[in-house]
């Protein structure tokens, strides 16, 4: 089978060295890819925005599938446009990934439906923002309505804060995306992620992961893409893994199906676990970065059926199966990021790193220049390792990071700090 996977970060690196190691794939490219998915596929310089071109590639070279990793392609309606051209495609159509791209589609969808969120309001203006604000007193979050890559939220601890974000976000801070903004009550509470395969009907729960949004140590300074994550959590337990399902994953795959928007691929739940049980309070539409890594490691299925599947509305009868090991993601990144940071140093110890049991490297801003493996973004390198337990599988990871000779890089110290404090506290 042809397959062509669509981004070039350390998901679709996870996605390229899954898909790959399938039986059914046959040859498998990435648009535009990077210097690891290099060895997984071949990458192709193909500019994704224009989806005629991308139809036009897989007409030439037979793709019987095509993966879409971001945001972005998605939200632009890559899918609808390969759906129409006859082509199978992973992910949502357009106004079904509106579940990630509009946060107040969302929280309508929520309140249609009562899927338990946090209180909300829409606004089109800065004045009537400011005067819900003052009304409702902070903690309070703003946020833009639109895709703002990742930094659209602003958890307001005080009302000043507030009515910067505010002032900020109508000012064009994030463009079009703050054209809108939604203020939403601050929930408190354990922050988890928790993802569904979903075929327009049927949501397969896929195992659960959490990441680590701040940069430094001890869960401190500002929020990144994600600097680790590991998985299983501790942290849904079966029960709170039914609410889920029960609450708001099933009344959101029905909800959009009711409104003739069905959602395909994945869906990435946002969700607070609070007093009053697990809150909504955002949605993605497909995978995280870097929780995809460790939940390929964790799949033992072979991933390309379950694609299909999905695209096939054919999950009703599916299975997934997964390793039971923990599997833990250090994310190494440019010194500087989340703010500037420099391209282009000289990374070594690479492969050296992968060649310690249990440990797979996934690449993400990188390229190979003169075979040599230079930085060329901000998060650069995902070191995974799975091991028994969140310990080992936490010390296997660091050793592979201190194999790695990257002087202008850093990465977090403290990587699934939360799950072994769990595991020892049983004891384990
Ligand atoms: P996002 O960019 O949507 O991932 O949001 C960034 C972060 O803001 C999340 O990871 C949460 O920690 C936080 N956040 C978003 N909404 C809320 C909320 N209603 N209450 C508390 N924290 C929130």
């Amino acid at each position: 089978m042809h397959i062509l996977l669509i981004g070039s970060g350390g998901r679709e690196h996870a996605l390229a060295w899954k898909i790959a190691s399938s039986p059914l794939v046959t040859k498998l490219w990435c648009a535009p890819g990077n210097a690891g998915i290099a060895s997984e596929a071949e990458c192709i310089a193909l500019d994704v925005t224009d989806h005629a071109a991308v139809i036009a590639f897989c007409r030439a070279n037979k793709v019987e599938l095509v993966v879409v990793g971001p945001e972005t392609p998605l939200a632009a309606g890559i899918i609808d446009d390969l759906d129409a051209a006859g082509i199978k495609a992973f992910g949502p159509r357009r106004l079904a990934a509106q579940l990630e791209g509009s946060k107040g589609f969302t929280k309508d969808l929520c309140s249609e439906h009562d899927i338990p969120t946090g209180a909300y309001c829409r606004f089109d203006n800065a004045p009537e923002a400011l005067a819900y604000v003052r009304d409702q007193g902070a903690p309070i979050v703003v946020k833009a309505d639109g895709l703002a890559a990742g930094k659209g939220v602003v958890v307001a601890q005080t009302l000043a804060e507030a009515e910067a974000a505010i002032g900020m976000m109508f000012e064009g801070g994030f463009g079009i995306a703050g054209a809108e903004v939604v203020i939403e009550e601050f929930l408190e509470g354990r922050e988890v992620s928790f993802f569904a395969l979903c075929d327009g009907e049927t949501a397969i729960p896929l195992a659960s992961a959490q990441d680590h949004k701040r940069v430094f140590d001890h869960d401190e300074g500002p929020n990144t893409g994600g600097m680790g994550a590991y998985s299983p959590t501790p942290f849904v337990t079966p029960e709170i893994h039914d609410q889920i399902m029960d609450k708001i994953i099933g009344p959101t795959v029905a909800g959009m199906k009711a409104r003739g928007t069905p959602f395909k691929g994945i869906l990435y739940a946002g969700v607070m676990l609070t007093k009053e049980g697990p809150k909504l309070f955002e949605y993605n539409v497909r995978f995280g970065d870097p929780e995809c890594q460790v939940l390929m490691l964790r799949m033992m299925s072979d991933i390309v059926p379950a694609l299909l599947a999905a695209c096939d509305g054919q999950l009703k009868n599916f299975d997934l199966r997964w390793f039971p090991e923990v599997a833990v993601t250090v994310v190494m990144a440019a010194k500087g990021y989340p703010g500037a940071y420099a391209k282009g140093s000289v990374i070594e110890g690479i492969d050296d790193a992968a060649k310690l049991d249990g440990v797979e490297i996934f690449h993400a801003g990188t390229v190979a220049k003169d075979g040599a493996i230079l930085a060329n973004g901000g998060r650069v390198l995902n070191v995974c390792a799975s091991a028994a337990t969140v310990s080992q599988a936490q010390a296997r990871a660091y050793q592979a990071v201190d194999l790695i000779r990257w002087p202008d890089g850093f990465c977090r110290r403290d990587i699934a700090w939360q799950a072994i404090a769990q595991e020892k506290a049983h004891g384990q």
